[in-house]
Protein backbone atom coordinates (compact mmCIF):
# COMPACT_ATOMS: atom_id res chain seq x y z
CA UNK A 1 0.00 0.00 0.00
CA UNK A 2 1.15 3.33 -1.13
CA UNK A 3 1.08 6.08 1.65
CA UNK A 4 -1.30 9.00 0.74
CA UNK A 5 0.75 11.58 -1.50
CA UNK A 6 2.44 14.71 0.40
CA UNK A 7 -0.05 18.07 -0.64
CA UNK A 8 1.66 20.73 -2.40
CA UNK A 9 0.08 24.61 -3.32
CA UNK A 10 0.61 25.87 -6.54
CA UNK A 11 -1.52 28.51 -9.01
CA UNK A 12 -3.25 25.96 -11.39
CA UNK A 13 -1.17 26.06 -14.67
CA UNK A 14 -2.21 28.52 -17.19
CA UNK A 15 -1.84 25.73 -20.05
CA UNK A 16 -3.10 22.24 -19.34
CA UNK A 17 -1.91 19.18 -21.31
CA UNK A 18 -5.59 18.00 -21.52
CA UNK A 19 -9.43 18.88 -22.27
CA UNK A 20 -11.20 19.64 -19.02
CA UNK A 21 -14.69 18.71 -21.08
CA UNK A 22 -13.19 15.66 -23.12
CA UNK A 23 -9.89 14.84 -21.43
CA UNK A 24 -8.73 14.82 -25.03
CA UNK A 25 -4.99 16.39 -25.66
CA UNK A 26 -5.13 19.86 -26.92
CA UNK A 27 -3.64 22.27 -29.26
CA UNK A 28 -2.71 26.07 -28.63
CA UNK A 29 -4.02 28.00 -31.80
CA UNK A 30 -6.18 30.86 -32.81
CA UNK A 31 -9.50 29.83 -32.84
CA UNK A 32 -11.61 31.41 -35.71
CA UNK A 33 -12.97 35.01 -35.43
CA UNK A 34 -10.47 35.21 -32.57
CA UNK A 35 -6.76 37.10 -31.98
CA UNK A 36 -5.71 35.21 -29.23
CA UNK A 37 -3.33 32.10 -28.80
CA UNK A 38 -6.06 29.55 -26.88
CA UNK A 39 -5.90 26.37 -25.23
CA UNK A 40 -8.20 24.27 -28.12
CA UNK A 41 -9.38 21.06 -28.15
CA UNK A 42 -9.37 19.32 -31.25
CA UNK A 43 -11.68 16.67 -30.71
CA UNK A 44 -15.04 18.52 -28.89
CA UNK A 45 -14.02 22.40 -30.21
CA UNK A 46 -13.54 23.35 -26.48
CA UNK A 47 -11.63 26.54 -26.28
CA UNK A 48 -10.26 27.23 -22.93
CA UNK A 49 -9.81 30.99 -22.13
CA UNK A 50 -7.89 32.57 -18.83
CA UNK A 51 -7.90 35.81 -17.28
CA UNK A 52 -5.51 37.85 -14.98
CA UNK A 53 -5.46 37.15 -11.17
CA UNK A 54 -5.82 39.07 -8.28
CA UNK A 55 -3.97 39.82 -5.79
CA UNK A 56 -5.23 41.99 -2.78
CA UNK A 57 -3.11 43.00 0.53
CA UNK A 58 -3.23 45.57 3.01
CA UNK A 59 -0.98 48.57 4.27
CA UNK A 60 -1.56 47.95 7.68
CA UNK A 61 -0.33 51.34 10.28
CA UNK A 62 0.18 51.34 13.95
CA UNK A 63 0.95 54.62 15.50
CA UNK A 64 2.91 56.07 12.20
CA UNK A 65 4.33 52.76 11.32
CA UNK A 66 4.28 49.92 8.87
CA UNK A 67 3.62 46.59 9.24
CA UNK A 68 5.34 44.52 7.13
CA UNK A 69 6.01 40.54 7.02
CA UNK A 70 9.38 38.94 6.37
CA UNK A 71 8.10 35.45 4.01
CA UNK A 72 9.38 32.07 4.72
CA UNK A 73 7.84 30.96 1.14
CA UNK A 74 9.29 31.07 -2.03
CA UNK A 75 9.49 33.30 -4.22
CA UNK A 76 11.30 36.16 -2.31
CA UNK A 77 12.00 33.85 0.76
CA UNK A 78 13.06 36.17 3.16
CA UNK A 79 12.04 38.93 1.98
CA UNK A 80 9.88 41.93 3.38
CA UNK A 81 6.39 42.61 2.31
CA UNK A 82 3.04 44.07 2.59
CA UNK A 83 0.56 41.08 3.89
CA UNK A 84 -0.65 40.05 0.50
CA UNK A 85 -1.97 36.96 -1.47
CA UNK A 86 -4.20 35.78 -4.00
CA UNK A 87 -7.73 36.58 -3.28
CA UNK A 88 -9.73 33.27 -3.13
CA UNK A 89 -12.92 32.18 -5.11
CA UNK A 90 -16.27 33.06 -3.48
CA UNK A 91 -14.50 36.61 -1.43
CA UNK A 92 -14.46 40.11 -1.89
CA UNK A 93 -11.37 41.98 -2.13
CA UNK A 94 -11.70 43.13 0.88
CA UNK A 95 -12.14 40.08 2.86
CA UNK A 96 -9.00 38.14 1.15
CA UNK A 97 -6.75 41.56 2.52
CA UNK A 98 -8.14 40.83 5.61
CA UNK A 99 -7.47 37.31 5.71
CA UNK A 100 -3.96 37.43 4.44
CA UNK A 101 -2.99 39.89 7.13
CA UNK A 102 -4.55 37.70 9.98
CA UNK A 103 -2.38 34.43 8.16
CA UNK A 104 0.21 36.48 7.94
CA UNK A 105 0.85 39.04 10.62
CA UNK A 106 -1.86 37.74 13.05
CA UNK A 107 -2.57 41.57 13.39
CA UNK A 108 -6.29 42.55 14.47
CA UNK A 109 -6.87 45.43 12.08
CA UNK A 110 -9.27 47.82 10.59
CA UNK A 111 -9.59 48.60 6.94
CA UNK A 112 -9.40 51.05 5.77
CA UNK A 113 -9.91 52.43 2.03
CA UNK A 114 -8.47 50.47 -1.13
CA UNK A 115 -5.02 52.48 -1.72
CA UNK A 116 -3.69 51.10 -4.57
CA UNK A 117 -5.22 49.03 -7.56
CA UNK A 118 -1.77 48.07 -9.76
CA UNK A 119 -2.27 46.18 -13.23
CA UNK A 120 0.74 43.65 -13.87
CA UNK A 121 -0.04 42.66 -16.99
CA UNK A 122 3.79 40.53 -17.85
CA UNK A 123 2.48 38.07 -14.35
CA UNK A 124 -0.81 38.32 -15.74
CA UNK A 125 -2.19 39.88 -12.36
CA UNK A 126 -4.24 42.93 -10.88
CA UNK A 127 -3.18 43.73 -7.38
CA UNK A 128 -5.18 45.73 -4.58
CA UNK A 129 -3.31 47.15 -1.55
CA UNK A 130 -6.26 48.93 1.35
CA UNK A 131 -5.55 50.80 3.70
CA UNK A 132 -5.56 49.58 7.40
CA UNK A 133 -5.22 50.82 10.78
CA UNK A 134 -3.48 48.19 13.56
CA UNK A 135 -5.43 47.69 17.10
CA UNK A 136 -3.07 45.92 18.72
CA UNK A 137 0.75 46.05 18.59
CA UNK A 138 0.47 42.09 19.14
CA UNK A 139 1.88 40.46 16.20
CA UNK A 140 1.12 36.02 15.42
CA UNK A 141 2.58 35.73 12.26
CA UNK A 142 1.96 32.33 10.65
CA UNK A 143 3.66 30.00 8.82
CA UNK A 144 4.63 31.88 5.97
CA UNK A 145 6.34 34.91 7.62
CA UNK A 146 9.45 33.93 9.03
CA UNK A 147 8.97 37.14 11.62
CA UNK A 148 6.08 40.26 11.75
CA UNK A 149 7.71 44.11 12.73
CA UNK A 150 6.52 47.84 12.18
CA UNK A 151 8.81 49.95 10.47
CA UNK A 152 8.92 53.88 10.84
CA UNK A 153 8.63 55.20 7.73
CA UNK A 154 12.44 56.39 7.64
CA UNK A 155 13.29 52.64 8.46
CA UNK A 156 11.45 50.78 5.39
CA UNK A 157 13.50 48.34 4.27
CA UNK A 158 13.97 49.46 0.62
CA UNK A 159 16.63 46.86 -0.92
CA UNK A 160 14.66 43.76 1.04
CA UNK A 161 10.97 44.46 -0.28
CA UNK A 162 9.55 41.79 -2.14
CA UNK A 163 8.03 42.76 -4.91
CA UNK A 164 7.67 45.89 -6.73
CA UNK A 165 3.47 46.40 -6.16
CA UNK A 166 4.42 46.68 -2.54
CA UNK A 167 7.79 48.78 -2.87
CA UNK A 168 5.37 51.34 -5.43
CA UNK A 169 2.15 51.53 -2.77
CA UNK A 170 4.92 52.22 -0.06
CA UNK A 171 6.27 54.50 -2.23
CA UNK A 172 3.06 56.69 -2.68
CA UNK A 173 2.07 56.19 0.64
CA UNK A 174 5.51 58.00 1.85
CA UNK A 175 4.83 60.47 -0.46
CA UNK A 176 0.85 60.79 0.71
CA UNK A 177 1.95 60.83 4.84
CA UNK A 178 4.10 64.19 3.84
CA UNK A 179 0.66 65.82 2.95
CA UNK A 180 -1.61 63.87 5.03
CA UNK A 181 -3.71 62.66 2.08
CA UNK A 182 -4.10 59.29 1.29
CA UNK A 183 -5.94 58.84 -2.85
CA UNK A 184 -6.64 56.10 -4.18
CA UNK A 185 -3.52 55.50 -6.88
CA UNK A 186 -4.04 53.40 -9.87
CA UNK A 187 -1.23 52.58 -12.18
CA UNK A 188 0.78 49.42 -13.99
CA UNK A 189 4.18 48.39 -13.92
CA UNK A 190 4.51 47.19 -17.31
CA UNK A 191 7.81 45.96 -17.86
CA UNK A 192 9.22 43.32 -15.69
CA UNK A 193 11.85 43.88 -13.28
CA UNK A 194 14.04 40.42 -12.45
CA UNK A 195 11.26 37.57 -12.83
CA UNK A 196 7.30 37.08 -12.78
CA UNK A 197 6.47 37.99 -9.37
CA UNK A 198 5.33 41.65 -9.63
ZN1 LIG B 1 -12.35 18.38 -25.64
Amino acid sequence: MTAPAQPFYFPAPRAQKYCSQCSHPISMRIPPDDNRLRAVCEHCGAVHYQNPRNVVGVLPIWQNKVLLCRRAIEPRHGKWTLPAGFMELGETTAQGAMRETQEEAGAQIELGPLYTVIDVPYAEQVHFFYLAKVLSEDLFPGPESLEAAFFSLDDIPWNDLAFRTVTTTLEHYVRDAEKGLFPIHHYDIPIPFSDKAG
